[in-house]
């Protein structure tokens, strides 16, 4: 009988980990073209004034319909595609596709409701795919080619992709500036960055993480932690968002706190790209729930 080596676990292979396997191989092997087979979609879900359900903007989300194990997570895939490389080719799509459609929607719609500024799109982009040098020129063709306005783009990248390489980083974010693009980051308070980091890298907008608006309410560190974060967004003169908010209770404490923006359930689902284009040549351009 051969001696097992200590430090090495011992693997005991179940059944449902042989599914596991599969379904890993089979997403591996069929993300690459996930693209050209026009399996990939995006939804959108509006940002909005938590008192006056005033759209400001829209966050692109992207779905991968699988023709074999149907919806596949973008929290699965994601990284996925940022370990086999092709987060460059998958970040440029998404880009090209939301801005595209945003475009479509300004130009050939009415005007939106008087005096009201058009609202953002704010575009998800993988640490990966921003620390690769050439990010910044690649949004500048794909603003170019699909004439979608810099100002109105909004780029949301984790606290992870400032840290990881501080240099990358900041020439990175120098780059987008001055193209007029604007930066948030996303799921803030779940990662490393301090106020030394924040006043290093400026950014435009902070993205106050679900796990703390859920929390709202029931504990009393999560509505300290927030109220810590706008206050911090008001000193450095950045717009705050709310994510995740599913409820009318953490809506209302959110607006006690100070918040303005927010995004959830409450107010809407990420929405197919008709219902989208609806909304965004809809003139009011507000979401007029059954929330207040
Ligand atoms: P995220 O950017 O923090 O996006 C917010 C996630 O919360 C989305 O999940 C959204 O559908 C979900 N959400 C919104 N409101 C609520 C709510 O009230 N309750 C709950 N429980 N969830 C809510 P989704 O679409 O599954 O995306 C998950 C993550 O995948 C995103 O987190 C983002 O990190 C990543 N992702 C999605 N699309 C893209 C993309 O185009 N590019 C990149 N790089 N990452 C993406
Ligand atoms: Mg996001
Ligand atoms: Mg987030
Ligand atoms: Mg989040």
């Amino acid at each position: 009988r051969a001696k097992r080596d200590p430090a090495r676990p011992v693997m005991v292979f179940r059944p449902e980990m042989h599914v596991a396997a599969l379904r890993q191989l089979q997403i591996e092997g069929d993300l690459p073209q996930a693209a050209r087979r026009g399996q990939l979609r995006l939804v959108y879900q509006p940002i909005v004034d938590l008192q006056t359900g005033e759209i400001g903007g829209y966050e692109a989300l992207l779905r991968w319909q699988h023709p074999q194990l149907g919806a596949v997570p973008p929290c699965e895939f994601v990284p996925l595609a940022e370990e086999l490389e092709i987060i460059t080719e998958l970040g440029a799509f998404v880009l090209e596709e939301a801005c595209r459609t945003f475009q479509m929607a300004s130009s050939c719609g009415p005007e939106g409701a008087e005096g009201a500024a058009p609202p953002a799109l704010q575009v998800n982009v993988s640490t990966r795919q921003f620390l690769r040098p050439g990010f910044a020129r690649t949004v500048q063709r794909i603003l170019v080619r699909t004439g979608f306005p810099a100002g109105r783009l909004h780029l949301e990248i984790t606290e992870s992709a400032l840290i990881v390489d501080l240099d990358e980083a900041a020439r990175t974010l120098t780059e987008l500036r001055a193209l007029g693009v604007r930066i948030h980051i996303d799921d803030f308070g779940t990662g490393h960055s301090s106020l030394a980091f924040l006043h290093r890298f400026p950014v435009d907008g902070l993205k106050v993480d679900r796990a703390f608006i859920a929390r709202l309410g029931e504990d009393a560190v999560s509505a300290k932690l927030v109220e810590t974060v706008l206050l911090l967004a008001r000193t450095l003169d950045v717009d705050v968002i709310a994510e995740g908010i599913e409820t009318r209770v953490q809506r209302d404490h959110l607006i006690r706190l100070g918040c303005r923006w927010g995004q959830g359930y409450l107010f809407s689902r990420p929405l197919e790209v008709a219902d989208t284009l609806a909304l965004l040549h809809a003139s009011s351009g507000a979401l007029a729930g059954p929330y207040d």
